[in-house]
């Protein structure tokens, strides 16, 4: 297959009336027909602004209907939609300008204030005004396959991010991919509340779900009530939510209450998933499971039954029916079963390349599979278990120590809400294990905290994983994409010493 189809408008012409789009805080909706409409309007829009192929062009805005609309129109002139993260400060956003130079920059109204900070001239507008019987005349009616589509940041957890661009093949063959294998269709429903300028919210489920002709319900803004209203009223059939969204979402009285007949599976990633949180799923009896992505494959690669996932806590099954997963050791083979050895993804989903970092694409991608960074092994029954990233593990007394085991078994602490193990220099052992955690209910300067925190940890950890020391925080930093920083712990945990 060398051609994209215009899928949006083939969906339009199949069901113009058919709801695509949802503002889940307004209740406004879109049908297939106005959405592919406005995307013409605004597409004619680029193209009195001087728009042409390749040219990037830049959305800052909250969770909407607009990230859309401006995505199919960059589609009519070829040109690369690059949403950027509204949390960064004005620096790293001009960094970011820098970094790819978009020709145009679109703002949402609520960032004007942001306008004569930023190193380029900002562009406001008004989704009413990209109007449905403005048409563009070209309506492309196929694309190459391998021209770039958009250009998404990945999450940042470790450096800066980076832009990883995706081509209408990596987008189409996740869509695929996911469609097939998660079994979507136009009956489903889903509620999207994480960010759409990162992987998780555009390409996870809001991409697969349109293609598949289904509706999505869009979130701005993360309430934990307001967003189990929504997944009530609008009949969502399946929702993505990070670990951290989901530690809110179980405490509401009303998750105890209700019995979400709609849902056919809550699904957990871009982060390790605390055991408590799989727990408070199967004390109601409701489907949940593990996903493993990144915004360089996907990110969807793999699949789980609900059923395993319960006997098989913090597992992510087997890769998906269109990709592939193959764990290497140093040398480049493949390690055996129960052995850990870095996951290399293989597929039509993978990104093109890092935007002007032709080194490090080179490094990541290396005789046809992306070399991710993460560590995992696999079970006898081919199911694999992530370990978290390579940079992250610990050498303590000679020994590897996978911070994910140690905050696994913390997680069943009573009371604990997040655990992060780091690891520090030190003389005797190299690198020493410590732990931050945030407890809930606990006088957060009780002296004998950390040495029941280690009893716990000592009962079944083996002890040359027991943290060493515990740093008691309020709630543990994150970045901006919701995932606990470990960086910033590092910081805190060596500031604290002083
Ligand atoms: P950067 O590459 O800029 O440091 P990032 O790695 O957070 O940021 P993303 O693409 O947002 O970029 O996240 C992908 C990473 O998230 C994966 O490589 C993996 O380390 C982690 N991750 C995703 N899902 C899971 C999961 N279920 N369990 C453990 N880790 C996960």
């Amino acid at each position: 297959m060398n051609k994209e189809w215009n899928w949006l408008k083939k969906r339009a012409d199949i069901h113009p009336e058919k709801t695509a789009v949802i503002d889940g805080e307004s209740g406004h909706k879109w049908t297939y027909g106005e959405v592919y409409k406005k995307s013409l309007s605004c597409a004619k829009m680029l193209e009195g602004k001087g728009i042409k192929s390749g040219d990037r062009v830049v959305l800052i805005a909250p969770n909407g209907v607009e990230y859309l609309i401006l995505l199919f129109a960059c589609r009519e002139l070829e040109a690369i939609f690059v949403p950027f993260n509204w949390r960064l400060t004005v620096h790293e956003l001009n960094d970011l300008i820098s970094d790819c130079k978009p020709v145009l920059l679109f703002i949402h109204p609520s960032f004007l204030h942001l306008q004569e900070k930023l190193s380029m001239d900002a562009v406001a507008y008004d989704v009413g005004e990209w109007k449905e019987d403005i048409v563009f005349s070209a309506g492309k009616e196929s694309l190459a396959l391998d021209q770039p589509w958009m250009m998404i940041y990945t999450g940042g957890t470790t450096g800066k991010p980076k832009g990883a661009v995706l081509s209408y093949r990596s987008v189409f063959t996740n869509s695929a991919n996911t469609i097939i294998t998660w079994g979507l269709s136009e009956k489903d429903t889903t509620l999207t509340i994480l960010p759409m300028f990162h992987t998780g919210g555009i390409n996870a489920l809001t991409l697969p779900v349109l293609h598949a002709g289904g509706t999505v319900v869009i979130y701005s803004q993360f309430k934990p009530q307001a967003i189990l209203e929504g997944l009530l009223s609008y009949q969502c059939t399946v929702v993505l939510m990070v670990p951290t969204m989901y530690r809110a979402f179980i405490k509401l009285e009303d998750f105890q209450k209700e019995t979400f007949p709609h849902m056919d599976v809550f699904l957990s990633g871009g982060a390790p998933c605390p055991v408590s949180i799989y727990d408070a799923f199967e004390g109601k009896g409701l489907p949940f499971k593990e996903g493993y992505g990144l915004t360089e494959a996907g990110p969807n690669n793999f699949f789980i039954d609900p059923s395993v996932a319960k006997k098989k806590r913090g597992s992510v099954g087997k890769p998906m029916l269109l990709n592939d997963v193959k764990l290497l050791n140093k040398r480049g083979n493949e390690v055996k079963c129960g052995e850990i050895g870095e996951m290399v993804i293989f597929g039509d989903h993978l990104f093109q390349y890092y935007w002007q970092k032709e080194e490090e694409t080179k490094k990541a991608v290396r005789n046809g599979g992306l070399h991710t960074g993460d560590l995992a092994y696999q079970d006898q029954d081919g199911d694999f278990f992530i370990l978290g990233r390579k940079k992250e593990m610990l050498i303590s007394g000679g020994e590897n120590v996978y911070p994910i085991e140690i905050e696994n078994i913390l997680s069943a602490y009573p009371g604990l809400l997040e655990a992060a193990v780091v690891g520090l220099p030190d003389e005797k052992w190299g690198e020493k294990v410590v732990c931050a955690v945030a407890l809930e209910g606990l006088d957060q300067g009780d002296k004998h905290t950390d040495q029941l925190l280690q009893a716990f940890c000592r009962e079944k950890l083996a002890g040359y994983k027991v943290p060493k020391e515990f740093y008691l925080m309020e709630e543990l930093p994150k970045t901006h994409v919701g995932k606990i920083d470990k960086k910033a712990i590092v910081e805190h945990v060596q500031n604290s010493r002083l």
